[in-house]
């Protein structure tokens, strides 16, 4: 360790200083100032790997800010973070290239009545960067005494076999070579022992999953992704008045989905405000595609392209990029131990986007991410004297809690939209809980030989996306992604899909080599792990590299 405390072993280890991780150690370090915390996170300063739109519903932030510091509306940080406050909803249907209309008075209507879609409407709530908000949170519970270590990755928690317990986490081993030898400078990964382990890795975290495999838990239906692809275009002062600081933008249709002739992809794009001149741009994709040629950068550049988005950023110029997935499988994708559905085992629990608390009828997982670190704070704190039991607490508060009425609300959304795709889901979905749960294939599995009739002319510029998200990893160390068997890839994959991974990495890390694929590149990973998740023979596993690689995003 890089500190002088003893942090082999401390009363709460949380794997991922996200917003659902830190709001773990505010509310706890609030209300048990002694109580010894540990945070550790993997990229190499606070913020730097969390991407996200970011529209920010703000009754739980407020909450946490509010019992950590009641005069914090008035601190530089919180007008420079919280600035972009939404007073412009704008939801569009964009019908081909140049054609859009907004249907947000059909979402009023639907609020009115009390219909599900009702709940796209965001005005009064936060367009916020997620990194900024994520190193704003860390300093604050670096301020109450949080131990907050970056730069270190978790490698695999360890469990008491006799009692399924956790005793802790182990980080991952520095300094071997490129072959797996111990370089000079080796260190093996500790071990941090804990009484608590709390897992806010985000979306997909492989410790997580690796605790779910141990511990047994299931998920009554596979965990659905999207990718979401974003850039950050500092465009002109006249643009950005016209488009205006509090104003966000959600587009469906075009280029991802059209009526009758296709594509026929879930998802959308979005303009939110940024600070002064800067405009947030993205475009998110159910992973449930079935195009082996589609890459959702594609679609980004067609939606850039379309005459409403063209106006506000054309001469622009990106100043930051990235990509990450979202789960989107909803409240039947939560990992749950089965006897008694806990979310967690034991003295684990899973938080936030680790456990897959995003709610699809707004698209929007931050609310209920902070809020689920609230509530593993509490459950922490009913269950002290009793760590064995804070999982089941945990599940209570959370089921009783805004996370657990939103996720039940949102539960058949998505595998509807799956299984009837854009067109005939979405209107379908309004009938909600009337819904039947639909059976759904994992998302690698629904590559199809069909191709993406919106290609378009040139390829996307991937080396300089990657510069954009200033990623990097230690050139010698091991590769971090494997392909677990390159005959699937020639003999089976590249005849019938072309080798799909080397067009939708957003990064360009696979290459195709002396006619092998190969992860070519994995110093440019952005840790998006699309790759383990859309390769069509599940043929790709992301392990975590060393602590510091990666992205560095700052204003994402
Ligand atoms: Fe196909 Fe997966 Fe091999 Fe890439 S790694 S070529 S996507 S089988
Ligand atoms: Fe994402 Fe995989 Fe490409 Fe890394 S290698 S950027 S995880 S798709």
């Amino acid at each position: 360790m890089s500190n002088n405390k003893d942090l082999n072993k401390v009363s709460v280890l949380v794997v991922g200083a996200g917003p659902a991780g830190l709001a773990t150690a505010i509310k706890l370090k609030i209300q048990k100032p002694d109580i010894d915390i540990c945070v550790v996170e993997k990229s190499a300063d606070l913020g730097n790997h969390n991407l996200s739109g970011a529209v920010l519903e703000h009754e739980p932030l407020h909450s946490l800010l509010d019992e950590a510091s009641p005069d914090w509306r008035d601190t530089d940080i919180a007008k420079d973070v919280l600035a972009n406050v939404i007073d412009k909803d704008n939801v569009m249907f964009f019908l081909g290239k140049n054609f859009s209309f907004n249907i947000f008075f059909a979402l009023k209507l639907a609020k009115t009545f009390g219909i599900n879609f009702g709940q796209m409407i965001h005005k009064g709530d936060y367009s916020v960067s997620i990194s900024k908000l994520t190193k704003w949170l860390g300093q604050i519970a670096q301020n109450l005494g949080v131990e907050v270590l970056t730069g270190f990755a978790v490698n695999d928690i360890i469990l008491d076999e006799s009692s399924g317990t956790a005793k802790g986490v182990k980080l991952v081993d520095q300094g071997l070579d490129k072959e797996g030898h111990k370089q000079p400078n080796f260190v093996e990964g500790e071990t941090i022992y804990a009484d608590f382990v709390v897992l806010a890795e985000g979306c997909d975290g492989l410790v997580t999953e690796k605790f779910v495999t141990k511990a047994n838990l299931q998920r009554q239906s596979p965990q659905l992704f999207s990718i979401g692809v974003k850039e950050l275009i500092k465009v002109s002062p006249e643009q950005y008045q016209k488009f205006t600081s509090g104003r966000v933008v959600h587009a469906m249709g075009y280029p991802i989905w059209t009526p009758v002739v296709g594509p026929g992809m879930f998802g959308g794009g979005i303009v939110y405000a940024g600070a002064q001149d800067h405009l947030s741009v993205g475009m998110i994709v159910g992973a449930d595609w079935k195009y082996h040629d589609f890459n959702p950068q594609d679609a980004l550049t067609n939606f850039k392209n379309h005459s409403f988005v063209k106006q506000f950023i054309e001469g622009g110029q990106v100043v930051e990029a990235g990509a990450k997935m979202i789960p989107e499988g909803g409240y039947y994708a939560i990992p749950r131990e089965p006897k008694t559905g806990n979310i967690g085992k034991g003295n684990v629990m899973i938080l936030g986007d680790s456990a897959g608390f995003v709610n699809m009828l707004k698209i929007k997982g931050l609310h209920n991410a902070i809020d689920s670190g609230i509530q593993a704070a509490n459950a922490i704190i009913q269950s002290i004297d009793n760590p064995e039991t804070a999982a089941s607490v945990y599940t209570k508060l959370v089921e009783k809690s805004n996370i657990g009425k939103e996720m039940q609300a949102a539960k058949n959304f998505r595998q509807t939209v799956a299984k009837f795709g854009p067109l005939q889901g979405m209107p379908l979905s309004i009938l909600g809980g009337l819904l039947p749960k639909y059976k759904v294939e994992k998302d690698y599995e629904a590559m199809t030989i069909a191709k993406y009739r919106l290609k378009p002319n040139q390829n996307f510029d991937k080396d300089t996306f990657t510069a954009m998200a200033a990623t990097a990893h230690r050139e010698e160390e091991p590769s971090h992604l494997t392909i677990i068997d390159e005959n699937i890839c020639k003999e089976k994959c590249s005849p019938k899909f072309n080798s799909p991974c080397i067009t939708f990495c957003p990064a360009g890390v696979y290459e195709m080599i002396h006619d092998d694929v190969k992860p070519a590149n994995p110093s440019n990973c952005l840790h998006c792990k699309t790759c383990q998740r859309k390769c069509p023979f599940d043929n790709i596993r992301w392990t975590v590299p060393e602590g510091s690689g990666g992205p560095r995003y700052n204003r994402m």
